[in-house]
């Protein structure tokens, strides 16, 4: 099977690397198709997002890029939407995948420090995670988003400093909801391993038990890197791809250019 990466960052957001450092890497890696996904534009948030000016100039350079690396490497050019964004006419990107940063204005995923005061802030860690997932599971109703990012993570910090108690009734219960109604408006879920990659957990996003959820509703899965640098471009793909198998899984739904298909696992 040839794998793909639709998810990943540049120097037009957070990322440490330019596009063609991405591109480089994803060649060298042996992938068949790379799709750079933005962080939209978010206002009050111009330190890991897009600028807004900026949105246009890098679609035109991905294009250019798509072009040039014709033959060797399928580029594509992806957003990473932000449920804080609103909703709003969006340029004509190739796929968005759908996430939440934050909540409240608070960010649930810099550091063990800024997660707690959000739990604090929102009076604890059940409604904390309640309300996460009640924003998350809104992208049912936003058919321009094919994937839903990083699905749990709230749990980034939980290996090492744990926040979020998600044995508890209360979380699976929120957790299982949001998956349940972004399955059934056909969201695919990304096994993401930016975590991994940031050195905070040893397994990527979802969690075990959210996948094998997702494999018993009959759900589908991409795998994706989440990379902020070159380095990091296929992180962890094996044990992703195990993972998914462990789970129950038999296929990965691969991006084309213009649709999702299955591909063989
Ligand atoms: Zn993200
Ligand atoms: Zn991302």
């Amino acid at each position: 099977m040839k794998r793909q990466n639709l998810h990943c960052h540049t120097t037009y957001d957070d990322g440490a690397d330019s596009p063609e450092m991405m591109i480089f890497a994803a060649m060298k890696a042996g992938l068949s198709g790379l799709g750079i996904s933005l962080h939209c534009p978010l206002k009050g948030e111009e330190d890991w997002t897009c600028a807004s000016a900026d949105e246009l100039r890098f679609i035109d350079e991905m294009h250019r890029l798509r072009e040039l690396f014709a033959g060797h490497l399928d580029i594509w050019c992806g957003l990473e939407y932000d449920m804080d964004a609103g909703r709003r006419s969006v340029p004509p990107y190739d796929y968005i995948i759908g996430s939440c940063h934050l909540l409240s204005g608070i960010p649930l995923d810099n550091d063990p420090e800024t997660a707690a005061q959000l739990i604090a802030y929102h009076g604890g860690e059940t409604k904390a995670a309640q309300l996460y997932y009640e924003r998350l599971s809104a992208m049912a109703a936003m058919p321009e988003i094919s994937i839903v990012g990083h699905f749990d993570l709230p749990t980034k910090f939980d290996e090492r400093v744990g926040l979020y108690n998600t044995a508890s009734p209360a979380y699976r219960e929120a957790a299982f909801a949001a998956m349940e109604k972004l399955n059934a408006a056909g969201k695919i879920f990304e096994i993401n391993s930016g975590a991994i990659s940031r050195g905070w957990r040893t397994t990527p996003y979802p969690s075990e038990e959210l996948l094998r959820h997702l494999s018993a509703l009959g759900g589908r899965v991409c795998i994706s890197s989440d990379a902020h640098a070159a380095a990091h471009i296929d992180c962890a793909f094996d044990q992703c791809e195990a993972l998914a198998r462990a789970c129950g899984f038999r296929e990965l739904w691969h991006f084309n250019g213009t649709d999702f298909a299955p591909v063989a696992l």
